[in-house]
């Protein structure tokens, strides 16, 4: 299986250790912001970065990138650190950028002393403007040669509080000509009184992400600092304050984002569909979040195969959410347990089976294993719940189901046919009348009728009522985020809530995180937060539909 070609990434790391850099070493890292739950975007990095350390004998650090106080919160460090074990991935060490604030500051000052940071006291408008366009140079601010015991007294009274947010910045001193803006003389501290969700009030300047990140990359040795494309204008910058720091030279390289069409994978736009209630909270199954996705059935294996699958590409491209879906259909055709349940019922009842008797049938679990993972047992009677549509009054010539004079297979049971059928005075068919051959009992059947259609069903004094929602695609369109209100492209359908449907009694016995396979419906899962007095099931994915129909 290692005939696979290697993605650029891998190119690069197999180089690097044949000419022994770093001693052939590997070290990835893996660096969320804790401002929001993770999305399948940062499962994509996730397991790249672990990925790329487990194929070449390495390690990944988990790094919070915890440089703003205002959005930070440790309900998310805590979800983070769920959903990366839940993927299946051990991060060697726990970091967090705030615990580098010190050697950062340190680092700061360093620059300072060689005369490549100054303190800037424009506005942020004021330093914009004097930035300059991409086609003309930029023009120093009137602070830009303040000297050096100057800017290291500024600097330390910005520290000690002295100051406003606002107030006054630090800034590389680089180039206001370069084509590149960002190194056009970065901003590398800001003030800001904000308490911080681990520092607490310690601290009231704080650095820039472009002062922080590769810093960070550095103090931890890491050796492939993997990020997405947005970064390839920073790598200037990250390798300027590298060369100036003389610190250890780790190296970013960068790869196309995850983008999912039908959903939107920006973190403030997630929170937005959070707060504003669209959706239940940020597991709400509908949600590209990992949670989302855990609560909708879908398993950390169907994850994994799905970002390996999409490759590491350098271009930017949308990915098709239908293969996300392939990846779990495929995971759970081999693992999900086979159950019945009917979702839109209708009675049917079977006239030559007498009154009151009922008997148990046993289906195993899972078909697509040698041993059927055991089997359970299914109660059956002359009364049963069928979906209304298995049944035509006046069904087209290819209808394998039910109608007047037609025959068809209860799963695990009997051949029925429908003999007759009964309206109420509105004239809907409230109940289907069938006769059943005794001896067409599947495992024993000696009937010698062959029928065409399979239909499943639930015994209706041995039915449990359970709630199941059915899900569908969040927004309308492929790319919401490209309209001017992502908002307005929300689907309205995107949830149907059945309140009662049918299941065998089995199903009482749902193992939370288990896929389940409502036969001929889909693949479902017990609700996470569905308690055992009003169980609740959430549709998965719906079947790849060639199933009897
Ligand atoms: P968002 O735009 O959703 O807020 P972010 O990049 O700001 O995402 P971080 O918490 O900083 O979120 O991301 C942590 C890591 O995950 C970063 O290395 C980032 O590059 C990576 N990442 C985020 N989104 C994606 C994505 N869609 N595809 C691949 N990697 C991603
Ligand atoms: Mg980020
Ligand atoms: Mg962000």
């Amino acid at each position: 299986n290692d005939e696979k070609s290697l993605n650029f990434i891998e190119e690069i790391i197999e180089e690097d250790i044949k000419n022994g850099k770093h001693g052939g070493r590997v070290l990835t890292r893996f660096p969320p912001e804790p401002n929001g739950y993770l999305h399948i975007g940062h499962a994509k990095s996730i397991v790249l970065n672990f990925g790329l350390a487990q194929k070449y004998n390495g390690k990944t650090n988990l790094r919070f990138d915890d440089t703003n106080p205002v959005t930070e919160e440790t309900e998310y460090v805590e979800s983070i650190k769920n959903d990366i074990k839940w993927l299946g991935f051990e991060w060697a060490e726990e970091l967090y950028t705030s615990d580098y604030f010190d050697t950062l500051y340190g680092y700061a000052v360093k620059l300072i002393e060689k005369g490549m940071a100054y303190v800037d006291d424009s506005t942020s408008e004021e330093i914009a403007a004097a930035k300059g366009t991409p086609t003309e140079p930029g023009k120093p601010t009137p602070y830009r040669d303040r000297d050096i015991a100057e800017n290291l007294r500024l600097f330390e009274e910005m520290r000690s509080g002295k100051y406003p947010d606002g107030a006054k910045v630090l800034r590389a001193k680089i180039d206001l000509a370069s084509p590149n803006m960002h190194m056009r003389d970065p901003l590398l501290f800001r003030i800001k009184h904000a308490h911080h969700h681990r520092t607490g009030d310690s601290w009231c300047v704080y650095p820039m992400y472009d002062f922080a990140h590769g810093q960070s990359d550095s103090i931890e040795q890491i050796t492939h600092s993997v990020c997405t494309l947005e970064f390839i204008p920073h790598r200037p910058l990250y390798d300027w304050l590298i060369d100036q720091l003389e610190i250890f030279p780790s190296k970013q390289y960068e790869f196309a984002r995850l983008n999912l069409n039908y959903t939107v994978m920006s973190k403030r736009k997630l929170l937005q569909l959070v707060n504003e209630q669209y959706v239940e909270g940020w597991d709400d199954p509908r949600m590209p979040t990992i949670s989302g996705l855990r609560r909708r059935g879908y398993t950390p294996g169907s994850i994994r195969n799905f970002c390996e699958r999409i490759g590491v590409a350098k271009r930017e491209n949308i990915i098709d959410v239908g293969l996300l879906e392939f990846c779990i259909r495929e995971d759970l055709n081999k693992t999900a347990w086979r159950r019945m349940a009917v979702l839109d019922p209708i009675k049917l009842t079977i006239i030559n089976y007498p009154d009151g008797k009922e008997e148990m049938l046993t289906g195993e679990n899972n078909p697509e294993v040698e041993d059927g993972e055991g089997e359970r047992e299914i109660p059956f009677s002359n009364a049963l719940w069928i979906e209304r549509e298995d049944f035509m009054e006046n069904p087209p010539k290819k209808f394998f189901r039910l109608g007047p004079g037609l025959m068809v297979r209860l799963k695990h049971a009997y051949i029925v046919r429908c003999e007759d059928f009964v309206r109420d005075t509105d004239g809907h068919v409230t109940e289907i009348r069938c006769t059943y051959l005794p001896e067409s009992k599947s495992g024993e059947d000696t009937s010698g009728i062959k029928v065409k259609g399979t239909i499943h069903w639930v015994s209706i004094p041995h039915a449990k009522t359970v709630e199941v929602r059915l899900y569908d695609r969040l927004f309308n369109v492929e790319n919401p985020a490209a309209e001017s209100d992502f908002k307005a492209t929300i689907n309205p359908e995107s949830l149907q809530i059945i309140e009662k449907a049918y299941v065998e009694p089995d199903l009482l016995n749902a193992i939370s995180g288990k896929g389940y396979q409502f036969i001929r419906k889909g693949y479902f899962t017990l609700d996470t937060k569905s308690t055992s007095d009003r169980p609740v099931f959430n549709r998965t994915v719906t079947l790849r539909d060639t199933w009897a129909k």
